[in-house]
């Protein structure tokens, strides 16, 4: 064999069955062969375990779908390049022209746009109430066909609380499918209802050190096949790279969670008794007005604790240029802490009434609580009120 034939048939390493690494290889090869033509199509066909070509599965991303699964206690996952590759497939797959979709002026902005803009487009009605609007959500079930209720909890950032039971019993009661974006909440949460699809943020709490982005749909295998027909086409599948750093964040996912909540348990304690601190916003804090809802249905109450400052839009300004630990930065549920304040956190595309109602206020400030030590963040927090009362 020549050097140039070589180079492109690199001599084979066979690991022996006997003999598996610790921590899975990253399968970094789009294309996967048989020996046999045959062979190859049986493995297209799915009439045998393997793999074809990256777009529609590859061993490391398998591996990691196979993970969530589990955690999330349903059938099957698929793995997409962001959380919002997730949102977006999630609902090309499950909706066509004439349905109708619950969604809530809670909703994550870019679900809400998708909804609204996208799916508006193509002929997909929507009704947009508040989350805790358990009669209306009920009604509107009873009294419209529904293909799919859109929702999270707790909600970004002002951590309303959805109820599970109510909203899945009148879902089901009516022919709709409930999907709920668990990223706030994580995987060991929620199982426990019916909930039919879950949508999952990995760039978050999943990978959680800020350094690759991912999304998760999981759901019984019935509609994760429906999906992943659609989600191929769409073909934003999960790189294998992206797969096994979110694998590798995975390993301490339930060490950081629980550093985390009970850092930010803390912080919200702390915050309350605050005098340039109106309103704190944590599911924890028995003044939440859905606390004992939150301690019915999760295990923890996350690490995002938001809250409004006396001061409004001025003060909200003055505190996160004051911050030293917390980066002014997108994105929620990794190692460093992070802060939004208002003008980055105001929902788009709501007019007056739902812009009151998604509680998102000029002086609302959402914290990302890391694992750094709570002294040095509740110290830097104070010293950052302490500016705010001065200005
Ligand atoms: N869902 C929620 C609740 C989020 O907060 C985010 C991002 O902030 C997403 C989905 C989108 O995830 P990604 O940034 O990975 O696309």
């Amino acid at each position: 064999m020549k050097g140039r034939t070589r180079v492109n048939h690199p001599p084979d390493v066979i690991v022996p069955a006997d003999n598996h690494p610790l921590v899975g290889p990253i399968y970094q090869s789009v294309k996967f062969a048989f020996e046999s033509l045959e062979e190859t199509i049986r493995a297209y066909r799915g009439d045998r375990p393997g793999f074809f070509y990256a777009r529609n599965s590859n061993p490391t991303t398998r591996q990691l779908e196979k993970l969530l699964a589990e955690l999330q206690g349903r059938d099957d996952c698929i793995a997409l390049g962001s959380g919002v590759a997730a949102i977006s497939s999630c609902l090309l797959s499950l909706t066509r022209a004439g349905d109708h979709v619950l969604c809530f002026v809670e909703t994550y902005g870019p679900s809400r746009q998708l909804i609204r803009g996208l799916l508006g487009r193509f002929g997909v009605q929507h009704t947009m109430l508040s989350i805790e609007d358990d009669a209306g959500i009920e009604r509107v079930l009873a009294e419209r066909p529904t293909r799919l209720v859109w929702f999270e909890s707790p909600t970004n950032p002002v951590t309303r609380i959805a109820n599970l039971g109510r909203i899945t019993q009148a879902a089901h009661a009516n022919g709709a499918l409930t999907v709920l974006d668990n990223t706030f909440a994580g995987f060991h949460n929620h199982g426990q209802y019916g909930i039919d699809v879950f949508v999952h943020s990995l760039t978050k709490y999943a990978s959680g050190h800020g350094d690759v982005m991912g999304g998760a749909i999981i759901a019984r295998d019935e509609l994760v096949r429906v999906m992943r027909r659609e989600t191929i086409e769409l073909g934003a599948l999960l790189d294998p790279h992206a797969a096994f750093l979110v694998m590798r964040g995975m390993k301490t996912y339930y060490l950081r969670h629980e550093a985390q909540t009970a850092s930010a348990a803390r912080i919200a304690v702390f915050l309350e008794k605050h005098p340039a601190v109106a309103r704190v916003h944590y599911p924890g804090l028995a003044a939440h007005p859905r606390h004992a809802l939150a301690r019915e249905q999760m295990h923890d109450f996350g690490s995002i604790v938001s809250f409004d400052l006396v001061g409004g839009l001025d003060a909200a300004r003055v505190f996160s240029d004051a911050l030293e630990f917390f980066a002014i930065s997108p994105s929620l549920g990794s190692v460093e802490s992070l802060v939004m304040p208002a003008p980055l956190l105001r929902p788009g595309g709501l007019g007056a009434e739902q812009l009151a109602l998604s509680g998102i206020g000029d002086g609302s400030v959402r914290l990302s609580i890391g694992i750094e030590d709570t002294d040095d963040l509740i110290a830097d927090l104070d010293a950052a009120l302490g500016r705010v009362s001065e200005a």
